[in-house]
C-alpha cells in the first residue's frame, strides 16, 4: 500500500452555534490541512498521482473556504463549521474531484491549531 500526503492551509472565520463556550463567539483559525491518498498499485511514472495534480485539486477545494465566514457557506448553514465537519467537507469535495484520476482520498485532517486537529476517513469502498 502506498500513501501520499499533501499539506496546505487556509484562513477563515467561524463560530460554533449552541456550543456554550468561547467558540460561540466569532473567531478565526489558520487551518492546516493534510490530505492522505492511498493506492495499492502505482500508476504512470511510478506514482500514485502526480503531486502537482493532487495539490491543484486540493487548492480548488480550499479556495472556496479561504478568507470566508464559514457559517455563511451553504454547507455550514445547518451543520456546525467545526474542524470535524470541515475535514469531511474537504474529503467529500476531493472524493468527487479526484475521481477522474482513479484515486480516492483516504483521510483528511484539519488542524485548527498546532496541537488540535480533526480527521475524517471515508467509509467502506
Ligand atoms: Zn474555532
Amino acid at each position: 500500500m502506498y500513501e501520499l500526503v499533501v499539506t496546505s492551509q487556509f484562513a477563515a472565520a467561524h463560530n460554533l452555534r449552541n456550543y456554550g463556550g468561547k467558540c460561540e463567539s466569532l473567531h478565526g483559525h489558520n487551518w492546516r490541512v493534510e490530505v492522505f491518498v492511498r493506492a495499492d498499485a502505482l500508476g504512470k511514472g511510478g506514482m500514485v498521482l502526480d503531486f502537482r495534480i493532487l495539490r491543484e485539486e486540493i487548492e480548488k477545494v480550499l479556495e472556496a473556504l479561504d478568507h470566508q465566514y464559514l457559517n455563511d457557506l451553504p454547507s455550514f448553514r445547518q451543520e456546525e463549521p467545526s474542524s470535524e465537519n470541515i475535514a469531511r467537507y474537504i474529503y467529500d469535495a476531493l472524493d468527487e474531484q479526484l475521481r477522474p484520476y482513479g484515486v480516492r482520498p483516504h483521510k483528511v485532517t484539519a488542524w485548527e491549531s498546532e496541537g488540535a486537529g480533526a480527521s475524517y476517513l471515508g467509509g467502506e469502498r
